[in-house]
């Protein structure tokens, strides 16, 4: 029988993304001698990292004289942000337990590949799943259900029968949908109603047992 398939997202699903920013903006901010203000307006542009990073750091640079180039402060960005990521134990715990029931398990994630590679790196998150599949790498973003679609391929795995787990709906509960699978939303960070998913749950520690059970 071929093994089904349990899908997750990165950010602000099985990491605590916007925690991670706010840190590295603290840290960013005081190295830079530019204060309480810059983090501000740092967590205030980032839209949940959804503001394209140049035209985070061209306002950045602009509201406070900063000399370096948009190019630099993006670069910089990547290689000094994924240090400030972490994940709670009891998600890799979690994720180990699918993975002893026979479940294939993929981090879906929509981003570039030295970011998310840097974060999924750093939190041993991937070495706890089968598969990473990154939106850049893999020339296709959530919710397009072709990105599902590698991760079943490289994991060996069927979509049929399987979950996608994500904070967002219009990537992660649509894309989840296009691809047949079972959806579970996690957490409040977007006000968008639709589409709903299955289940919404405050914690993707709540989306483990309800994929075991399945
Ligand atoms: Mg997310």
């Amino acid at each position: 029988m071929t093994a089904r398939l349990a899908c997750f997202d990165l950010d602000n699903t099985l990491i605590d993304r916007d925690g991670a920013f706010l840190a590295w903006a603290r840290w960013f901010a005081d190295r830079a001698g530019l204060g309480e203000d810059a983090t501000a307006w740092l967590v205030a542009h980032d839209n949940g990292g959804f503001t394209p990073r140049p035209q985070l750091f061209a306002g950045l640079r602009e509201a406070f004289g900063l000399t370096a180039s948009v190019d630099e402060l993006v670069a910089a960005y990547d290689r000094e942000h994924p240090p400030f990521t972490w994940v709670e134990q009891p998600v890799l715990d979690g994720l180990a337990s699918l993975s002893t029931a026979g479940w294939r398990v993929a981090v879906v994630t929509n981003g570039n590949v030295v970011q998310q590679t840097a974060k999924l790196e750093h939190t041993g998150i991937a070495a706890a799943v089968d598969y990473c599949c990154i939106s850049e790498a893999a020339g296709v973003r959530k919710p397009d259900r072709r990105i599902f679609e590698l991760a079943a391929e490289h994991t060996g795995a069927t979509l049929s029968d399987g979950w996608m787990v994500g904070d967002h709906p219009s990537y992660d509960v649509a894309g989840g949908l296009n691809a047949g699978l079972r959806t579970i939303r996690v957490g409040h960070h977007h006000q968008l109603p639709t589409p709903v998913a299955e289940h919404h749950v405050d914690s993707v520690l709540k989306a483990f047992p309800l994929i075991l059970s399945s």
